[in-house]
């Protein structure tokens, strides 16, 4: 295994793929040892395509749980009886203010997001209108995960300034009906799809732990490779109560570390970012290994409906595994759908 590591890496840094089968038979690594050299490896990868300044996203939600989907990993669904805060699409003028506030913060990134898997005319036009109002009145590069959209309705939000969008595949078309019922996994990438067509930087991941198997995993992982991938999110359960998925069983930390590095292997140049659940699966221990073994940043501040470590500590964390964390004032502030776990404040 130690020979077809290196054979595998020699690759991956001369600009070539792995294949699935590859990217199986790394799966298959048990022992401790062998696991260290993948993700050294890894970080060999990580290190050659990526600049050591990490990047760090953080998230807001603009309109909160009143979702007609069954995601059964996700808190926001109005099957289920969660709990979770719930709030109607804010104004344009509200999401300016809570960009202000992550402005006066540093922050210098800004993602609006919203629950649902499609906005209505009236909630997109409210959306667009909040996207000019953020070009306009700050100077926050600004993101979207706004569920489904048209190709239509992708230039006109990039003609309002929306320079990157997040649409999570989540898990492998194999998978996916087993968590998703109200829509398809067709419908999702079309959406890919149509972003990379009009030229979006594109944030596009999943989540760990749903109960499906590492080939799952892979094939999630080659169901992205087309889309050049800026950001990789990977999210791990963080099961919900009320949720199908909430008495889901974890995986073992080794796993969801070895699946990291195997998902930098498939996409060298993405930046990979481990997200929700990362502190309740990974501790300090797992969350340091990870950033030294192919993952590159982290999703900061609390997730869409689970809150998340200080900000401080994160950026401890980083610095202890190697990253310059100085200038990593790149922040930015979210509202994400479609995500793992949606941290209490909204994000993904
Ligand atoms: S993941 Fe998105 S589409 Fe699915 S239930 Fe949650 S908010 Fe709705």
């Amino acid at each position: 295994m130690k020979a077809f590591i290196q054979e595998l890496k020699t690759r991956v840094l001369a600009g070539g793929d792995i294949t699935p089968g590859e990217a199986l038979r790394l799966s298959s690594i048990t022992d401790s040892a062998t696991l260290d050299l993948l993700l050294s490896a890894a970080h060999e990868i990580t290190t050659r395509f990526r600049p050591s300044q990490p990047d760090l996203c953080s998230l807001v939600n603009a309109k909160s749980y009143l979702c007609s989907e069954d995601c059964g990993f996700c808190s926001q669904s109005s099957h289920y009886k969660t709990g979770v805060k719930r709030y109607p699409l804010m104004s344009p003028e509200e999401i300016l203010g809570e960009a202000k506030k992550s402005e006066a913060n540093g922050v210098q990134s800004f993602c609006v997001v919203t629950s649902g898997e499609t906005l209505n005319d009236a909630e997109f036009e409210k959306v667009l209108a909040a996207f000019h109002l953020l070009s306009e009145k700050t100077r926050l590069r600004l993101d979207g995960s706004l569920g489904n959209l048209t190709p239509e309705q992708i230039r006109k939000l990039r003609a309002a300034g929306m320079r990157r969008f997040n649409h999570n595949l989540q898990c492998s078309r194999e998978f996916y009906p087993k968590i998703v019922s109200t829509h398809t996994y067709d419908e999702r990438k079309e959406t890919l799809d149509f972003l990379k067509e009009n030229g979006v930087e594109i944030c596009s991941g999943g989540i760990f732990g749903m109960g499906e198997t590492p080939e799952d995993r892979i094939r999630l992982a080659f169901e992205l490779k087309p889309y050049d991938l800026h950001c990789l999110p990977i999210n791990i359960l963080n099961p919900r109560p009320g949720t199908p998925l909430a008495g889901q069983q974890a995986l073992a930390p080794e796993e969801i570390i070895k699946m990291v590095a195997i998902f930098r292997f498939i996409h060298p140049q993405a930046n990979i970012k481990l997200a929700g659940g990362r502190e309740l699966n990974l501790g300090v221990y797992f969350q340091e290994k990870a950033l030294r073994g192919g993952a590159n940043g982290f999703v900061v501040g609390g997730y869409l409906t689970t809150t998340g470590n200080p900000l401080q500590e994160d950026l401890d964390m980083l610095k202890y595994a190697g990253y310059d964390t100085n200038t990593s004032k790149a922040v930015s502030a979210t509202h994400f759908c479609c995500s793992a776990e949606k941290p209490a404040t909204a994000s993904l």
